[in-house]
């Protein structure tokens, strides 16, 4: 199958720029700088990279958004907050190749007619920002980023910002009011940020796996790319598999693999010969799977049709015996922290389903605390200004809905019914 993300992660020292140059790194973007900024947009159109962040929006039309003539300087930001539990793709291209990463940012400012771009990088990412750093400074001594690239005349400043480790910048605009100085902290939309983005400026803000694939569109055209995927997402996609298997690791495989196959046969089974119990598939805010649920494809269309989403591709896999209470308990307690706590369906919510949740796992849970649960799960959703308290409702709900005797055990039995072997797993 053909690679386009990973192809280079096994190469010694090919996060040096002698090295990515000599395995073809930069061509894309000689060939890009020959070509119309249009030409250039419609061949990501046609390519149908959907943003690979976690929403999936078509990479091609949300460019089409920022407009093409402004009066204000335009911006990219790249969203390298990856934060998402059980998502660690992006951070594995800034590690290991950093420089296709800054070829897609210079093609991709190329086309759009952007002067100054931004990685925006989690704080407690310090290794990936030192090679992304290094990455740049090579870039900027060798004329590929500067004033005048490879004397195209084009020009583009680009420059990394470390953030201070809050879940909740991975949100474009809290990303936009963090990189302002702010408090990191999601703003009302509309306007959206192509129109009105970073210092007021239109601003396209893209996930670093979605612009690491953009050299690649260029290299071989729209259609080579759309052709590699599913009629409607083309490419290739980094599944990153953590969880119970016997190999959890990176893999980038065809987009729309099937689960089964990504955890049976990438995955090798799963650990010590145990029986799967659930599998979360795009990171942990997607609704939960069960065992019987896994002959699905990994690919956007294809979760939503089974009730879930792939997110960030992030594919937790869980087995038995493991307590899906304590789950529950875990993910709630991420959310609760992670809320910003400027709405009171989020502010309150995360915190209240954290509380009931761990008073069940507890064995002090009451008969109507299921109830009360999905109650204010349903006053979570599409009342916050944010994704984040439905990013924190969605699993509760699911791993509910679908491991309900579970909860109803814990209550019944006021303790949790794993034995103590099995509770000592899930440390
Ligand atoms: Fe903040 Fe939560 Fe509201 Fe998002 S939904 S803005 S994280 S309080």
């Amino acid at each position: 199958m053909e690679l386009i993300l990973t192809k280079r992660m096994k190469i010694k020292d090919a996060h040096t720029l002698k090295v990515y140059q000599k395995h073809q790194g930069y061509q894309a973007l000689k060939k890009a700088l020959g070509m119309k900024p249009e030409e250039i947009i419609e061949h990501v159109k046609r390519a149908k990279l959907n943003g690979r962040g976690g929403a999936g929006f078509p990479a091609g039309t949300k460019w089409g958004f920022v407009p093409r003539v402004s009066d204000k300087p335009k911006y990219l930001c790249v969203n390298a907050d990856e934060s998402e539990p059980g998502t660690f793709k992006d951070r594995a291209i800034m590690e290991l190749d950093p420089h296709l990463l800054i070829e897609g940012i210079i093609i991709t400012c190329y086309a759009i007619g952007i002067h100054q771009a931004y990685i925006y990088i989690r704080g407690e990412f310090v290794f990936p920002a030192q090679r992304v750093q290094g990455a740049v400074d090579e870039a900027y001594q060798a004329g590929l980023l500067g004033r005048d690239i490879l004397k195209s005349g084009f020009d583009l400043e680009l420059t990394l910002h470390i953030g201070a480790g809050a879940y909740i910048c991975g949100e474009e605009t809290a990303l936009l009011e963090s990189l302002e100085g702010r408090p990191g902290k999601p703003r009302l939309k509309p306007p959206f940020p192509a129109t009105v983005g970073l210092f007021q400026g239109p601003t396209l803000v893209n996930n670093v796996e979605t612009l690491a694939n953009v050299p690649a569109i260029v290299e071989h055209g729209g259609q080579w790319f759309a052709d590699l995927g599913t009629s409607e997402n083309g490419g290739t996609k980094l599944y990153a598999l953590s969880g119970h298997v016997n190999k959890p690791g990176l893999y980038e495989l065809p987009m729309g693999t099937p689960l089964r196959v990504l955890i049976e046969i990438h995955g090798g089974g799963i650990l010590d010969g145990r029986e799967l119990k659930a599998v979360i598939p795009g990171g942990s805010s997607t609704p939960v799977l069960t065992a019987a649920d896994i002959d699905v494809n990994l690919d956007f269309k294809s979760l939503l049709k089974v009730g879930s989403l792939l997110g960030s591709a992030g594919v937790i896999v869980i087995a038995e015996p493991t307590c899906m209470v304590w789950v529950l308990s875990k993910l709630t307690g991420f959310y609760a922290h992670e809320s910003c706590g400027q709405c009171t369906p989020c502010r309150e919510g995360t915190g209240w389903v954290n509380k009931i949740v761990r008073r069940i796992e507890a064995g002090q849970g009451q008969s109507d605390d299921l109830d009360l649960l999905e109650h204010i799960c349903a006053n979570m959703t599409g009342t916050a200004i944010c994704p984040l308290a439905e990013a924190c409702a969605m699993p509760v709900t699911s791993i509910i809905r679908k491991f309900r005797s579970e909860f109803e055990e814990h209550i019944k039995q006021r303790r949790c019914p794993y034995t103590s072997d099995a509770r000592a797993d899930q440390k």
